[in-house]
């Protein structure tokens, strides 16, 4: 999971651009009146966030039923409103929508590797419909995140998942790695371990986080695909320099793409090709294409004392 940066665009300010867009003058006027509501909400929103507490909303009366039914706004008007002035090209809330778009490398926050396609209403509009168009609830996202996630969201404080504009926990380490299988081609099973992660409930977001967006899913295949590119090294490595280079050189891999994302998926794969016995003894190598190191120690030495002899 990747933090962004919370979006400096003004709640109100924001709400009254989408309003403007809105043709009808009846309609337009409700939305006027309903927008300190809006504003009330995103605060109470921000500060829960901030506190891990986004669970507790659904306790404060926010639900649909108590405030998007007549004689307020309704679901269906939010869910247009955000449709129809702010996902829609031209309209007066697209140029922010393309804003909150930008992620580094264009990265999905939720699972790191996904592209972005579009944006995510975390609290979905479907149950949530006062915060359609709250920026703090617009979070970038790829298909598949989006799709996992699809309207659910959770009232239990175990089931969070973390919020990219909220949550930060790029400082300490929470995501391993195993050599699950020891096959040829091997396979790598990714896991949390969030001990060390503060506060408690923040913790408890990085595991219903793996869970919800099915992240050891997504490593593992990723995972499998860097195994076979570096199947070529890995073998060449071990059958010329042996089971220590070939650690060493893995260690250097882990060390490396931790210090760029202390918790990526290739970090932690690295780290536990690292501490595998099996791979480090070249038993990933097909027996074909296996030089073991005893050989090449024996060739070097008997060159050695043909030199000596000459
Ligand atoms: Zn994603």
């Amino acid at each position: 999971m990747r933090l962004l940066k919370k979006p400096d665009c003004d709640t109100k300010k924001f709400f009254s651009t989408c309003v403007s867009g809105i043709g009808a003058a009846e309609l337009q006027k409700k939305f006027t009146i309903f927008s300190e509501k809006v504003v009330t909400a995103s605060l109470d929103y921000d500060s829960k966030s901030s506190r891990h507490e986004l669970y507790m909303i659904i306790d404060q009366g926010i639900k649909d039923k108590d405030l998007c039914s007549p004689p307020f706004i309704t679901k269906d008007e939010f869910k247009k409103l955000y449709e129809n002035q702010v996902a829609k090209e031209g309209r007066p809330g697209r140029s922010i929508y393309n804003n909150l778009l930008i992620t580094k490398n264009k990265r999905c926050p939720f699972c790191s590797v996904g592209k972005v396609k579009n944006l995510d209403h975390f609290l979905p509009k479907a149950h949530f419909p006062i915060f359609s168009v709250t920026p703090i609830n617009l979070v970038p996202s790829c298909r598949d995140c989006n799709q996992d996630k699809n309207d659910d969201f959770s009232v239990d404080i175990r089931k969070q998942s973390l919020h990219p504009y909220f949550d930060d926990v790029s400082k300490v380490k929470w995501l391993f790695a195993k050599v699950a299988e020891e096959s040829n081609p091997p396979v790598i099973s990714y896991y949390t371990d969030s001990t060390l992660v503060e506060p408690e409930k923040l913790a408890l977001k990085v595991d219903a986080h793996f869970i919800s967006y099915k992240l050891n899913d997504t490593f593992s295949d990723l995972a499998g695909e860097m195994l076979s590119d570096i199947y070529n090294y890995c073998m060449n490595q071990f059958n010329r320099e042996g089971k220590e280079s070939l650690k060493l050189y893995l260690l250097e891999q882990k060390e490396s793409h931790e210090n760029a994302h202390l918790n990526s998926w290739q970090g932690a794969m690295y780290n536990a090709l690292a501490n595998s016995e099996w791979y480090c003894s070249g038993k990933f190598i097909d027996p074909q294409q296996q030089i073991t190191y005893p050989k090449i120690i024996e060739q070097n030495e008997n060159t050695g004392s043909e030199c000596m002899g000459k």
